[in-house]
């Protein structure tokens, strides 16, 4: 079963995408936690979270990272949730981007 984040790509279900390179894409994040919330997230769906993509493919993690930079617009906060006790719910890697007035202090 495809994840959610793979069907907004495919356009089966709708979602705004700000950005996208041959093997990642940007979706504005449905339930904003700050000013700019973005999600950066690899089209493939061989990752289910940032420590097996940092093992399986360092470049690809390296590509989001600096999308998300280029993307904020300035400083910002990346955030991983790993695993369902840290807050994780869709198992298809995504790097929060969180930027803006971030005084109200979201982690995601
Ligand atoms: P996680 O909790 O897995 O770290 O983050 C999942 C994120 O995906 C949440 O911030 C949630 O708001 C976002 N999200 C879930 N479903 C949708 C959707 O259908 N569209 C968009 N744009 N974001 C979604």
């Amino acid at each position: 079963m495809a994840s959610i984040f793979a069907r907004i790509l495919s356009g089966e279900i709708p979602g705004e995408i700000v950005r996208e390179t041959d093997r990642v894409f940007v979706l504005r994040d449905i339930a904003p936690q700050a000013p700019v919330h973005l999600l950066v997230i690899p089209k493939t769906e061989d990752y289910a979270n940032v420590v097996e993509l940092a093992a399986g493919d360092p470049a690809l993690l390296a590509e989001m990272v600096g999308l998300g930079a280029e993307l904020a617009g300035g400083d910002f906060r990346l955030v991983f949730n790993t695993g369902e006790d840290a807050g994780q719910t869709v198992f298809h890697v995504h790097a929060h981007v969180l930027a803006g007035d971030l005084s109200e202090g979201s982690l995601v």
